[in-house]
């Protein structure tokens, strides 16, 4: 009974909130996340779901609350009460619709409108494995992530991308288990995006995570 007492003790719950246009793949990310599964299907998110995840790490236990929103107008007015009380949002877009980047831009604003900057945002270009259907180049949302001072990773759901870094990183952000970088600092640090692997390893940049697990 005391040892379960610990075990209680060390878990973090955290909620994050995915955001984004309809069919980016927010739904995607999750499922693969959570049962590494992708379906090529679209069955829209009617409402919101949520699904929780624990994540263990050496000193902490972290339960992540995914709170997967319709992109449908209808479910709009819903979204702000969920924003509200999540400590991570997660904004998709998909790279091969260009109008779901520009409206990353309203997806911030709506966060801010709620949370101020009181909130860790991650910036997340989904669809990568469809290359030649790509309407926004990586150096634009690098340009983009790195003036607004947001981590930024790039993800298939299809293929499974960086989609156990993409949480790990969200995990490990609302735990304190690395500094959030502001934009500030990440002008200090040259990580170049384009290359393979991770020269600053775990402990590094959130930058330098965006190639780093092909899975
Ligand atoms: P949501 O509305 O944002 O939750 O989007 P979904 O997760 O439902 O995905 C919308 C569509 O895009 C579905 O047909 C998915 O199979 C597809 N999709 C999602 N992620 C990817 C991806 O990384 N690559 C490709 N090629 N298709 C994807």
């Amino acid at each position: 009974e005391e040892m379960e007492e610990k075990i209680n003790m060390a878990v973090v719950k955290y909620k994050v909130v995915f955001l984004g246009d309809e069919s980016v793949g927010k739904s995607s990310l999750i499922r693969r996340f959570m049962h590494n599964e992708f379906d090529t299907a679209y069955t829209p998110t009617i409402g919101i779901d949520f699904l929780s995840k624990t994540m263990y790490f050496d000193d902490i236990t972290v339960r992540l609350q995914l709170w997967d929103t319709a992109g449908q107008m209808r479910f709009r007015s819903l979204i702000p009460s969920y924003i509200r009380d999540a400590a991570a949002t997660i904004i998709v877009y998909d790279v091969t619709n260009r109008s779901s980047f520009l409206n990353i831009a309203k997806w911030i604003k709506e966060v801010r409108e709620e949370r101020g900057t009181d909130v860790i945002i991650v910036l997340v270009a989904n669809k990568c494995d469809l290359l030649k259907k790509r309407q926004v180049s990586i150096e634009e949302v690098d340009a983009k992530a790195r003036e607004l001072g947001f981590m930024f990773i790039k993800t298939s759901a299809k293929d499974g991308l960086n989609t156990k870094p993409l949480f790990r990183k969200v995990a490990m952000a609302l735990s304190g288990m690395e500094p959030y970088l502001s934009a500030e600092q990440e002008d200090k640090v040259d990580v170049n995006l384009e290359s393979s692997g991770n020269p600053l390893g775990w402990g590094g940049v959130v930058w330098a995570v965006a190639h780093q697990d092909g899975e």
